[in-house]
């Protein structure tokens, strides 16, 4: 038998994940019959998942974002033939080069991808997300030169280099209760009614401001000019000139943003789970120490199953004893140091465990990815993306 760890990768739970934001998005926007669209975030091997399987299972998205430029030239490889954002924009003329042979929007955060639009030639105009650094201090023009940003656009526009001018900004505490009003009422003061496209929110934005991104006023009702105005759904009740697109990540991947709201209450469903096998158990004596270092002292005897599965892995090495780990169906507890290789469980309260025990370190049947990642002091954002390429990919 060779080393039974396994990471399955479950696209029905991909797609549902991504339905389910949607079906978050119709109940909320009730009130302004225009549905947002949807980036589906697909960074980081779409979070650890595979790029052809994200492509696959978000199908209905109506865009997919990420910044890695051989990652999206797969999405077309895939037969992805909608929109690809490229989050952090181009790195340089190659990159540029890209946009225009596989039709990637990229987003333009700072001057020297604007100097780079103007230095070269530009085969056919790229639609571009112009983006706004609204207090997160990472990506992002100021406030004060972003007018100044969007005439430079204007101005490639009027020269074909450029297809349509969007406007985005990211938030850094969406997780918080009045974590956007602040950089939300930047983002409405610095882009007023300029025409084009609008586009805010993460997963925690979108799981906990949904009501307030969904009505805020983005602008007037001016009309765009035709370059720009792809709203073809916006109904016109709702006064608006441009859509609104949204940008969900981690919830899609069934993990959560929100310390206080775990994914599956919100109805998202693990899409990721890690799995590997018992390979040996033991019984060890009151007072002996487990492991390296003898980081752990068993208080009582106690029966330890070695699992096959460590840091070499994308375990966390710092997960402390007491992160649960299911075997044979039951819950336990990881005891003493992770290793390389394995890790060691306290199994003393479980009915049999035997050397081939099925062992669920996270997702489905199993802990929840935060849950670990919450008791190792990470988020599952780190687990999930963190999982090395020496763990068989299974796809279902
Ligand atoms: C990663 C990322 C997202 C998605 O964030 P989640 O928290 O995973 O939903 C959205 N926008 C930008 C700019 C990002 O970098």
């Amino acid at each position: 038998m060779s080393r039974p760890i396994r990471v399955l990768i479950d696209r029905a739970a991909l797609s549902h994940n991504l339905g389910r934001v949607f079906e978050l998005l119709r109940q909320s926007s009730s009130h302004c019959p225009a549905m947002p669209k949807v980036w589906a975030v697909i960074k980081a091997d779409a979070y650890g998942h595979g790029i052809e399987t994200a492509v696959d299972a978000f199908a209905h998205a109506d865009g997919l974002a990420m910044l890695d430029f051989a990652e999206a030239v797969r999405c077309r490889k895939a037969g992805w033939t909608k929109p690809i954002l490229m989050l952090e924009g181009v790195f340089d003329r190659d990159d540029l080069e890209a946009c225009v042979e596989w039709g990637l929007w990229p987003v333009v955060h700072e001057a020297g991808q604007i100097a780079l639009l103007q230095k070269n030639v530009v085969k056919r105009p790229v639609a571009v997300f112009l983006k706004l650094d609204t207090g997160m201090h990472r990506l992002g023009f100021e406030p004060q030169d972003y007018g100044q940003a969007y005439s430079a656009l204007l101005q490639l526009q009027s020269q074909g280099k450029v297809a349509s001018i969007a406007h985005m900004t990211h938030f850094a505490c969406a997780d918080e209760r009045n974590g956007i009003q602040a950089p939300l009422k930047v983002f409405r003061n610095t882009v007023g009614n300029l025409p084009g496209d609008r586009c805010v929110a993460n997963s925690a934005a979108i799981l906990r401001h949904t009501r307030e991104i969904l009505s805020a006023d983005f602008g007037s009702d001016r009309e765009t000019d035709a370059g720009t105005d792809r709203s073809t759904d916006t109904d016109k009740s709702c006064h608006a000139s441009y859509s609104r697109w949204v940008r969900p990540g981690i919830c899609l991947y069934g993990a959560s943003p929100l310390s206080d709201l775990p994914a599956s209450q919100m109805g998202f469903r693990a899409s990721m789970t890690l799995v590997s096998k018992v390979l040996s158990v033991r019984m060890v004596r009151a007072g002996e120490g487990v492991g390296y270092s003898y980081l752990y002292r068993t208080p009582r005897d106690m029966r330890v199953a070695v699992v096959a599965c460590g840091y070499a892995d994308g375990y966390p090495r710092h997960a402390p004893s007491g992160t649960p780990i299911v075997v044979n169906g039951q819950r336990a507890a990881l005891a003493g140091r992770v290793s390389m290789d394995m890790l060691t469980v306290d199994v003393s309260g479980l009915s049999t465990v035997q050397v081939g025990d099925e062992v669920i370190l996270w997702g489905e049947g199993g802990p929840g990815v935060d849950e670990v990642a919450h008791a190792s002091g990470t988020i599952g954002y780190e687990l999930l993306t963190a999982v090395t390429p020496r763990v068989q990919r299974v796809f279902f």
